[in-house]
């Protein structure tokens, strides 16, 4: 529980200092100016006054009980100060200072240490190398960081391992009027964590909205349970950045983080119901609507403007952003009717024309509000010197403050001059912008939010007919052999004790067999090269298709003995199945997270397209059918120009086996089947590599 943490009754700073500019002092000005509600214990051997404080020369000199401590001195002396603080009974200590973890093995060393001593004390750490929280509420105050931006009271709460980006978002609130309700940034992050933070927030009824920047997931099992628990009750809008290489470098040798190019950050968010940016201005500006507007309902918009190229700009990028203009009812016409200046066009965009007045705006908004054919509602508004925006602004404060339908405002104006308009519309607690695009795009932000928790939950299928105990065998016999790599025969005993259709198939050691199996199968056969070290079977003309009779089996064998020579070597061959489209499922083993699925069209050229898609298992019904019709060739899979669809609910069932295999089987590393030959009727597993952990 982080109560201590967020709600201090009493913190010290050991390290507090007479200097300016100074973290230790820094720190004690931050807590005294904005006006912290608890008690404030400056702590320095000298036993100098700090701004006006009586100053202590030991933790253990402090008269009552201490809930924060932040330690603002070297590195090295950090774990005795913790044991100290343990002697005191301190809940928390942030350690701000940095020569932890993240200068080297020394530094990790220390880190260790002051790890050790606060459990040994039942102490938990901040940090190291972080600049703590603030809490804003008003009983409470407490500004224990030491950022340059004074807080101010919102509802938004923001959660960061990197000090750098959480100041920028929370400076950010701030120069938008908005504030900030919660804020931690916790560096290296040794002991809290962003899940725990995140369950706090969670609970934290003064939060609103939570916003939360990663460069990478630490315990990626732990931040999906906590994700999904708390994207459950509130809006979580996240962005994870180092999404280049050289990013990921840059993170990992600055925070100590663990950032890499992965996808599995956003697959979490996807699955957890975390909105996700890939711009923090972007991320910035849809909390700010998160924070004061209602969810929508729908994705209708219904557009008032006063002027008529940022009617169209916006209009494009709401369009962009999965939102439709709603088409105005009769009894709305009707409403506006005499309403409007007489040149006034009655249908959505509303043009209310440059001369519109406050009573325009009004009935304009009354109109938008009380549509049913309308989910949201945008305003553009320019303020001209000839009319009276401050009542304008006055008018959609009052429409604002119903709540009823989410109102984003474009507003186009000089700040210096019309500032007691704009601060009209900032009091009254509208989501306001000054680009079109900025706007509009916060607006499609609520409504993604809107489609993501709407969307149908789906099930986790599980398929009694499987024969686990098979697959075990099959997996452990290999793992113990010590190979990696299944052989053919072994990778599609797999696949079969899960129920999953393949082509049949035999395994032949040389000719003669090869042909009695071709007659077993019936004609044609395909024949491949096995042996583990052919990895790309066709690059290495390993694979002979369309073999129609023995002769052209036996001839197949004997070049593929010629060409590749491997110890190892035998054929499998297998039924020919031509004319279907080509697919790909994958999985792959994800470090503390399960397994990645993979989806796509698939075949020889499956690198070159990447047109792919990926979920993490277990995959629901909804999310196979999603991967399905997620990739560019989706419409391939329906059928096109007269040709035949494939049977999706066969590709689908393969999806959730799969799923289901690799979750039974943490040790499966990495899992191909490239091709699965997919037809109207089926579909069937022609090529098939699984490799398992050793
Ligand atoms: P690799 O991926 O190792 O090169 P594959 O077994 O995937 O070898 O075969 C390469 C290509 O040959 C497949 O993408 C597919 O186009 C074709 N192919 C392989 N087996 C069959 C089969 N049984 N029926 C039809 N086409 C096949
Ligand atoms: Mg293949």
């Amino acid at each position: 529980m982080l109560d201590s943490l967020f709600r201090p009754k009493a913190v010290a700073v050991i390290g507090a200092s007479t200097k300016e500019l100074t973290i230790g002092n820094r720190i004690i000005r931050n807590l005294t100016e904005f006006d912290f509600k608890g008690a404030i214990y400056p702590i320095n051997p000298k036993g100098e006054e700090v701004r006006g404080l009586k100053t202590y020369r030991s933790i253990l000199d402090v008269p009552t009980d201490v809930d924060v401590v932040h330690m603002v001195i070297p590195a090295k002396l950090v774990p005795q100060a913790i044991e100290d603080c343990g002697k005191k009974a301190v809940k928390f200590v942030i350690l701000n200072g940095g020569g932890f973890a993240e200068v080297g093995p020394e530094g990790a060393a220390i880190e260790q240490a002051c790890i050790l001593s606060a459990k040994r004390n039942g102490i938990r750490i901040m940090g190291p190398n972080c600049q703590g929280i603030i809490n804003t509420d008003p009983e409470v105050r407490a500004y224990c960081n030491f950022t340059f931006t004074r807080p101010d009271i919102g509802f938004i709460s923001i959660v960061a391992l990197s000090g750098g980006v959480a100041e920028l978002i929370h400076q950010a609130f701030s120069e938008m009027g908005v504030g900030t309700r919660l804020y931690a940034s916790n560096g290296n992050a040794c002991d809290v964590s962003i899940p725990e933070i995140l369950e706090y927030y969670g609970e934290d009824e003064g939060t609103r909205v939570i916003v939360l920047y990663v460069e990478g997931l630490r315990e990626p099992d732990k931040f999906l349970q906590a994700a999904a628990k708390v994207a459950a009750k509130k809006p979580i809008l996240a962005m994870k950045a180092g999404r280049t290489k050289e990013g990921a470098t840059a993170a990992a040798s600055h925070t100590g983080g663990l950032a890499r190019e992965d996808i599995s950050t956003d697959l979490i968010f996807e699955k957890t119901g975390i909105l996700s940016f890939r711009d923090v201005s972007e991320l910035c500006n849809a909390a700010v609507a998160f924070s004061s507007q209602p969810i929508p309902h729908g994705n209708r918009v219904g557009m008032i403007t006063n002027a008529g190229g940022p009617a169209v700009i916006s209009t494009d990028e709401l369009v962009a952003g999965g939102l439709k203009l709603a088409h105005l009812s009769d009894r709305t016409v009707e409403y506006l009717k005499g309403k409007m200046y007489p040149e006034v066009g009655l249908h959505n965009p509303l043009d209310v024309l440059a001369t519109a007045g406050p009573d325009h705006f009004r009935a304009a908004l009354d109109a938008m509000v009380g549509e049913d054919q309308v989910d949201n509602v945008y305003v553009n508004m320019v303020t001209p010197f000839f009319v009276d925006t401050d009542g304008i602004a006055r008018q959609v404060v009052q429409v604002n403050k119903q709540g009823i339908k989410p109102l984003i405002v474009n507003l186009i104006t000089d700040r210096r001059q019309r500032g007691e308009t704009v601060r009209i519309l900032r009091d009254g607690g509208v989501a306001f912008y000054s680009m079109p695009g900025t706007a509009a795009r916060a607006m499609a932000a609520l409504n993604r939010y809107n489609a993501i928790r709407s969307r149908p939950a789906g099930q986790v299928r599980t398929f009694d007919d499987v024969d686990r105990a098979r697959a075990e065998a099959i997996i452990l016999q290999a793992q113990g052999a010590g190979r990696k790599m299944l052989s053919a025969a072994e990778a599609y005993g797999v696949l079969q004790a899960y129920g999953i259709s393949v082509a049949d198939w035999r395994i032949a050691q040389d000719a003669a067999e090869a042909e009695k199996a071709a007659a077993e199968i019936g004609f044609p056969v395909v024949v491949k090269a096995d042996a583990e070290s052919i990895v790309h079977k066709s690059d290495m003309g390993g694979v002979a298709v369309n073999l129609k009779e023995a002769g052209a089996v036996r001839g197949a064998v004997q070049e593929m003995s010629q060409k590749l020579q491997a110890e190892d070597m035998r054929f499998f061959v297998q039924k020919y199945l031509p004319g279907g489209r080509e697919v790909i499922v994958g999985a792959k083993a994800e470090e503390g997270l399960g397994h990645l699925i993979l989806f796509g069209m698939g075949g020889i050229y499956v690198e070159i397209l990447k047109d792919v898609a990926f979920k993490l298992a277990p995959v629901t019904n909804i999310e196979a059918q999603e991967m399905l019709s997620s990739i560019k060739m989706a419409p391939l899979l329906k059928g096109v120009r007269g040709e035949k669809g494939v049977n999706e609910k066969a590709l689908v069932e393969t999806l959730q086996r799969v799923s289901q295999l690799v979750t039974e089987f943490p040790m499966i590393d990495e899992m191909d089947l490239n091709p699965i030959i997919a037809f109207e009727d089926g579909s069937f597993v022609v090529d098939a590599r699984i490799s398992v952990k050793r």
